[in-house]
């Protein structure tokens, strides 16, 4: 079976699906070549001479689509215009890469039309057997840490307290609204710096957590539990979203830099961070939005930009991943790596089991068929 990668086309997406490590880890395991598209790697540092030592094969961008049994990606393809790339798969051929199937209802039916295979890594299930493949929590974990570097960059003082000649220095405080996989990376990468850090979470679980990285958990005086299906938030009742928005106000006052990462799946981001607070922090506060791209928690975020609002810049920035690109194309080409080598047990021989709970959840179409979503486990 013949794996191919192509370059991302989508603008600003600095991301390779694989490493070169990984491009030989396939050919050892016994798939029959790696084609790599010239240049795929060059923006995450992965240059073409190192895929060639690791035994790729190096071919132009028709090649990489057209000659491959199994296309790996990161972005999902484009189905229109110019740069149509599910025209360029082979028919029947398999794709794996994040696809959003239930946003991108047309993308599906495309590669449905064409006979495809395909298989979304953000439908991955977040079962402990998957962990390996979840390519979701590697990016959230980049999310997060990027974000301190990012509100750290736009912030006109330390994160860290210090004593020097000149003068002491107060440490930096640090609001983190969510404690998913982002917000605890965020909160790690923020005391790693020295920052005094506040977290809040609608989840009783993530207490422990936050706490176990040295940051204050920080509640309201109401008994809502926020963990809905599969440890997943659910939506809160108004009266508990006013409380927390309580909370952030009489924080807002208090800290330098709010990192935002609530999200409930299938949901618009929740909105807690108003212009009325945003007008109540320091000059040269800092807030980032992780939850942009839902639609954002905060009211003044432009997703994909940097704005100002009063003395405030709000990062709204979509592309965090993309912007440490060696490092999240490291871990997305483990993640992606192992879910594809868990599908061919007996080395060159791909096959798909719709009895696997992983592969199930995965899949998107199958020979021209749309298969989510995914039946539901019996119950015991
Ligand atoms: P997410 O990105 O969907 O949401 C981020 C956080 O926002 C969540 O912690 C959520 O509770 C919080 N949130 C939602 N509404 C809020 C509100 N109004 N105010 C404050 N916070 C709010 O979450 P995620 O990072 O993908 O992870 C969610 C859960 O899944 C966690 O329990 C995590 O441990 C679990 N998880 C399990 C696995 C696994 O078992 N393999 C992998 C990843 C995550």
């Amino acid at each position: 079976l013949i794996v191919g990668i192509p370059r991302e086309a989508y603008p600003n997406e600095h991301r390779v699906a694989i490493t070169p490590q990984n491009t030989a880890l396939l050919l050892k395991k016994g798939f029959r070549r790696v084609l790599v598209e010239r240049g795929a790697g060059v923006e995450a540092q992965f240059t073409d001479n190192a895929f060639e030592q690791a035994g790729a094969t190096l071919v132009e961008r028709e090649h990489v689509w057209s000659d491959s049994d199994i296309l790996l990606k990161v972005r999902a393809p484009s189905f229109e215009g110019a740069n149509n790339e599910v025209d360029l798969l082979r028919e029947n051929g398999t794709l794996i890469s994040f696809m959003y199937p239930a946003q991108n209802r047309a993308l599906v039916d495309k590669l449905a039309s064409r006979g495809a295979n395909s298989f979304a890594m953000d439908m991955i299930p977040r079962i402990s057997r998957a962990q390996v493949f979840d390519a979701l929590s590697s990016m959230a974990n980049i999310a997060g840490y990027k974000a301190v570097l990012e509100a750290s960059n736009h912030f006109g003082s330390f994160l860290t307290g210090q004593v020097t000649a000149a003068g002491k220095i107060p440490p930096c405080k640090i609001l983190i609204i969510g404690a998913g996989v982002a917000g605890l990376s965020a909160i790690a990468t923020a005391r790693r710096m020295g920052a005094i850090v506040r977290a809040f979470d609608t989840r009783a679980a993530a207490r422990e957590q936050v706490q176990s990285l040295g940051a204050e958990f920080i509640e309201v005086n109401l008994k809502e539990e926020g963990s809905g299906t599969g440890g997943y938030a659910k939506e809160m009742s108004k009266e508990f979203i006013e409380a927390e928005m309580k909370l952030f106000m009489k924080q807002c006052q208090e800290v330098d830099i709010v990192i935002t990462t609530a999200l409930i799946p299938g949901r618009p981001a929740p909105k807690l961070i108003t212009e009325e607070m945003i007008a109540a922090m320091k000059p040269g506060s800092v807030i980032v939005d992780l939850a942009a791209e839902a639609g954002g928690n905060c009211a003044k975020t432009v997703p994909g930009k940097l704005a100002k609002h009063n003395d405030v810049t709000i990062i709204g920035y979509t592309d965090l991943p993309s912007r440490l690109p060696t490092q999240s194309s490291t871990l997305y080409s483990n993640n992606i790596t192992k879910f594809l080598l868990s599908m061919s047990p007996q080395d060159k021989h791909f096959g798909i089991d719709l009895t696997d709970e992983v592969v199930r959840g995965s899949i998107v179409t199958q020979a021209g068929e749309v298969l989510p979503p995914a039946p539901r486990p019996a119950p015991p």
